[in-house]
C-alpha cells in the first residue's frame, strides 16, 4: 500500500556544487515558505535524501564525487525514492543531459540561469501534480485490493474498435496472463461455454440497443477444470447523439457466495444426520403436489413413521449408536419406498417425499394410490423392512416401528391437517401395542382430545387439591396385626367424580406430571403416618408406590429425604414400592440409587411381581426387602397351574430372605393356600379395601384390639376385621 501523500511543510533538497546557486535557490524557496536542505555533491544527495525524506529534490548534473545522474539513479532504487519528484538542473542547451535525465527517471528539469521569480511556482505545481499522482496510485491500489478481496474485476469494451480493457483481477480470476492472452472481446467469449455465448451476446445486444444495463450469471469451467460461477454486469455508455461508445462493467467470481447460499438452503431444507429432507421441504413438496392441476380427486397418503422404544436404545447404548441406527432406518425407508416406485412421480421435486421430522420420526408421501388398503399394505411391508436385524458396532439390534396413515383428501386437504391426523393414528398404534400400522379414524381424534382434556385437568388437579390418598392395610395373619398400609392415590374430579389411579397414572407418567404427583403422595403419606403414630398407632409402616420415571428422576432421593424431614417420620416406617420397569437399564446406576435409599433407612419392595419380566436376577442383584406377589396370580389360586409358579416364587423369596406380601387376596381359599406355604402377610379385600385416613386409623385400632387380646383364637372369617367397612372404600 502507498503512503497517502501530505502537502504540509514541504521539504526541498537542493544539491549543487556551486555555492552561489545554492544560496540564491535557498533564499528564493524559503521566501515561498518551504523548508530547504542543501547538499554539495551526489553523495550528499543520497545521504540527505535518506535522512530528511524531502518532498522534492533539485539536483545539479555536474558535481564532484558523484554526479547528478548517478545520484538520481541511486535514489530511484530506494523504496521511498521511487515516487519523489526529482528535478534536474542543466545548462541551457544541454539537450543530451535532458534526454538522459528523463531516461533514468527524472521528473522534470530546469535550466540555468534559474529564473528565481518563477521557481517557487514551478515547484508548487510539480508538488501538486505529484500529490495528485500519488493519490491516484493510492486509489488504484485500494481498488485493486478491494477487487482482489471481492474477486471482482472491471472491464471496458470499446464497441467501435472492439478493444477490450481488463483489470488485472479479471486475468487472475480467469487464470490468464496479460502477456499471453489478448484482451479482445473474442478472447473473452472463448472463456465462455458455447451454449452460454448466445445468452451473453443477447445480453450485450440488449445493452447496446437501449436496455443499457445487463446482468448475466453463469457457470464457467475455468483453466483449472473447476466449475466456477461468475456474474457479469455491464452498462452502455453513449455519446450525445446516443451512439454506443463503450460498455463498461464488472466480472465477479461468486462461487463461494453461491456455495454458502446453497449450504444455507441445505441446512434450511435438509436433515443433517440423514441427509433426508426436513419437515419444511416436505411440506412445500406436498403442497405443490396436491395443488398440481392433475392431482384433483386423486388419492394420496401421509405415513407417519415412529420408531418403537428408540429412546430406550438411545439411553442405554448412547447417542452415537442411536444416530447410526437412525441413519440405517432412514436409508431403509427411502430404499424401500423408492424401489417400490411408490412415491409421487408426478412432480419434478420428488426429493421431498420422505422426511425426517424428529428424533425417531419420519414422514412419507404416497401418491396416485388406487385404494386405501394399498397404503396399509405398503406401511406393513415397510415395518417388516425396518425391523430386519441391523448390525452396528458389532452389535445386532432389532427395532420395530409404528405407522399412522392419513389420507388426502378424506383426512385433510393440506399438510398440517394430514400430519396431525397421521400423528394421531401413530399414537393410537403405539397405545395398541406398537409394531403395527393403523389408518386414521375420527374416533382416534376424539380419544386423543379426551386425553388432552384429561391431561389439562390433571395438571390443575394437583394445584386444586383434587387428589386424595386412600390406604389399604397389610395384615400379618400369623400375629393378626396390621403391620402396614399402602398409600393409593385417587382423583376426585369436580364433574366426573371418583377416578381410579389406573385411569390417570399412565397419563401422568407420559406427561411428566408423575413427578409433582408422586412427590405430593409421598409427602401426604409420610405426614399421615406420623399423625397415626402420634395418635397412638405404633409400628405402622407406610408403603408408597414409586413410578419408574420418578425413581429415575435425579431429585427423587432428595424428595424422599424432604418428606421424612418435614413429616418427622422415622425412615424405618417408610417403604417404597418399585416395579420391574424401574429396575431395567444400567445396573450400576440402579444399584447406586437403591443403596442411597437404603442408606436413609427406608425399605424397598418389588411391586406387581409376576406381571412384568419376573426376572429372578432383580431379586438377587438388588437390595430389596419385600416381594409383592401380584393379584393376577392370587386370583388363580385353585384355578390354574399358577399355583406351581406361586410356590416357586415363594420358595425363592424365602431362600433370599425376602419378606412376601400377597396382594389382592379376596377369598379364604386363597388365604389358606398362602398360609400353607408360609406367606402370612396379606393385602386384599378379604380384610379391607383401601380406606380414607380416619377410617384406616379406626380400622387398625379396632382390628388390633379385636385380635391382639386373643392371640391364639382363630380370627373370624368373612369379614376378617370384625369391623364395619365404610363408604370411603369407594373402589
Ligand atoms: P398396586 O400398587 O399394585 O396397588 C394395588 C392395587 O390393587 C390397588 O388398586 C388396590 O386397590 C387393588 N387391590 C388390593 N386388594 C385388592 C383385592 O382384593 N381385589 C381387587 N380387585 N383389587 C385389590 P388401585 O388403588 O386402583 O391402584 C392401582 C395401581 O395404581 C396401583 O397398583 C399402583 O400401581 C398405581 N398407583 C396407585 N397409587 C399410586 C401412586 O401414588 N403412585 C404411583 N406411581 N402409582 C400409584
Ligand atoms: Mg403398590
Ligand atoms: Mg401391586
Amino acid at each position: 500500500m502507498h503512503k497517502k501523500p501530505q502537502l504540509s511543510k514541504p521539504c526541498i533538497l537542493v544539491v549543487d556544487d556551486d555555492q552561489a546557486t545554492c544560496f540564491l535557490t535557498t533564499e528564493a524557496l524559503k521566501k515561498e515558505g518551504y523548508k530547504v536542505v542543501v547538499g554539495a555533491n551526489g553523495e550528499d544527495a543520497v545521504h540527505l535524501f535518506k535522512q530528511e525524506s524531502p518532498d522534492i529534490i533539485l539536483l545539479d548534473v555536474e558535481m564532484p564525487l558523484k554526479n547528478g545522474f548517478d545520484a538520481l539513479q541511486e535514489i530511484r532504487q530506494l523504496n521511498e525514492g521511487a515516487n519523489v519528484p526529482i528535478i534536474m538542473i542543466t545548462g541551457l542547451d544541454d539537450t543530451i543531459s535532458v534526454d538522459k535525465a528523463y531516461g533514468i527517471g527524472a521528473t522534470d528539469f530546469i535550466t540555468k540561469p534559474i529564473n528565481w521569480s518563477i521557481l517557487g511556482h514551478r515547484i508548487r505545481y510539480i508538488l501538486r501534480a505529484n500529490h495528485t499522482f500519488l493519490n491516484l496510485k493510492h486509489s488504484e491500489s485500494s481498488l485493486a485490493n478491494a477487487q482482489r478481496i471481492a474477486k471482482i474485476g472491471n472491464w471496458e469494451w470499446d464497441v467501435q474498435s472492439d478493444e477490450l480493457y481488463w483489470s488485472p483481477e479479471i486475468y487472475r480470476i480467469f487464470g490468464l496472463s496479460p502477456e499471453v492472452d489478448s484482451s479482445t472481446s473474442k478472447a473473452f467469449m472463448r472463456l465462455i461455454q458455447r451454449e452460454d455465448i448466445m445468452h451473453l451476446k443477447i445480453a450485450l445486444g440488449q445493452a447496446k440497443n437501449g436496455d443499457r444495463r445487463f446482468s448475466y450469471e453463469r457457470k464457467i469451467v475455468c483453466f483449472d477444470e473447476q466449475e466456477r460461477i461468475f456474474i457479469v454486469q455491464g452498462e452502455l455508455i453513449t455519446d450525445q447523439d446516443d451512439k454506443a461508445l463503450h460498455i463498461s462493467g464488472t466480472v465477479q467470481d461468486i462461487t463461494e457466495r453461491r456455495n454458502a447460499e446453497d449450504r444455507i438452503i441445505h441446512l434450511a431444507y435438509y436433515d443433517t444426520l440423514t441427509g433426508l429432507p426436513n419437515r419444511q421441504l416436505f411440506q412445500e413438496t406436498l403442497t405443490q403436489t396436491l395443488q398440481a392441476e392433475d392431482y384433483h380427486n386423486k388419492l394420496a397418503a401421509l405415513l407417519f413413521i415412529d420408531l418403537d422404544r428408540f429412546k430406550q436404545i438411545n439411553d442405554s447404548l448412547g447417542h452415537s449408536f442411536g444416530d447410526k441406527l437412525i441413519k440405517v432406518v432412514a436409508r431403509r425407508i427411502l430404499n424401500y419406498l423408492r424401489k417400490s416406485d411408490l412415491l409421487s412421480r408426478n412432480h419434478t421435486n420428488a426429493d421431498g417425499d420422505v422426511a425426517r421430522i424428529g428424533g425417531d420420526e419420519f414422514i412419507a408421501l404416497l401418491t396416485h394410490l388406487e385404494h386405501k388398503n394399498d397404503a396399509k399394505t405398503i406401511a406393513d411391508r415397510l415395518i417388516e423392512k425396518i425391523s430386519e436385524p441391523i448390525q452396528i458396532d458389532g452389535k445386532e439390534i432389532v427395532i420395530t416401528a409404528s405407522i399412522g396413515i392419513a389420507f388426502y383428501p378424506d383426512n385433510g386437504d393440506d399438510f398440517i391437517s394430514l400430519l396431525k391426523n397421521a400423528d394421531t393414528a401413530v399414537n393410537a398404534t403405539k397405545e395398541q401395542g406398537r409394531n403395527n400400522s393403523l389408518l386414521y379414524t375420527l374416533a382416534m381424534s376424539k380419544q386423543s382430545e379426551q386425553k388432552l382434556t384429561l391431561e389439562n385437568e390433571l395438571r390443575k388437579a394437583i394445584k386444586n387439591n383434587e387428589l386424595v390418598v386412600h390406604f389399604q392395610p397389610q395384615i400379618d395373619t400369623a400375629t393378626e396385626k396390621v403391620i402396614g398400609v399402602e398409600a393409593l392415590v385417587r382423583w376426585v374430579h369436580p364433574e366426573k367424580g371418583f377416578i381410579p389411579p389406573d385411569a390417570f397414572i399412565g397419563l401422568a407418567e407420559e406427561t411428566g406430571l408423575i413427578l409433582p404427583l408422586g412427590k405430593w403422595v409421598l409427602n401426604e403419606a409420610c405426614h399421615q403416618a406420623k399423625k397415626w403414630q402420634e395418635s397412638g398407632l405404633e409400628n405402622i409402616k407406610i408403603s408408597v408406590n414409586v413410578s419408574s420415571k420418578q425413581f429415575l428422576y435425579d431429585g427423587f432421593i432428595d424428595d424422599v429425604k424432604e418428606a421424612l424431614t418435614t413429616s418427622n417420620l422415622e425412615p424405618q416406617f417408610l417403604d417404597l414400592e418399585l416395579t420391574e420397569g424401574a429396575l431395567m437399564g444400567d445396573g450400576t446406576e440402579i444399584i447406586n440409587r437403591l443403596e442411597a435409599i437404603k442408606a436413609l433407612g427406608v425399605t424397598l419392595s418389588l411391586d406387581d411381581f409376576g406381571t412384568g419380566f419376573s426376572s429372578l436376577s432383580y431379586l438377587t442383584r438388588y437390595p430389596l426387602d419385600t416381594l409383592k406377589i401380584d393379584r393376577s396370580f392370587i386370583m388363580n389360586i385353585g384355578l390354574s397351574d399358577d399355583e406351581a409358579i406361586i410356590k416357586t416364587i415363594i420358595g425363592m423369596a424365602h431362600s433370599l430372605h425376602l419378606n412376601i406380601i400377597s396382594e389382592g387376596v379376596e377369598t379364604e381359599k386363597q388365604l389358606d393356600f398362602l398360609r400353607q406355604y408360609d406367606t402370612q402377610v396379606i393385602q386384599g379385600y378379604l380384610y379391607s379395601k383401601p380406606l380414607i385416613a380416619e377410617e384406616i386409623a379406626k380400622f387398625i385400632a379396632e382390628f388390633n384390639l379385636s385380635t391382639g387380646a386373643h392371640e391364639e383364637v382363630q380370627p373370624q372369617r368373612g369379614n376378617k376385621s370384625g369391623i364395619q367397612q365404610t363408604s370411603a372404600a369407594a373402589n
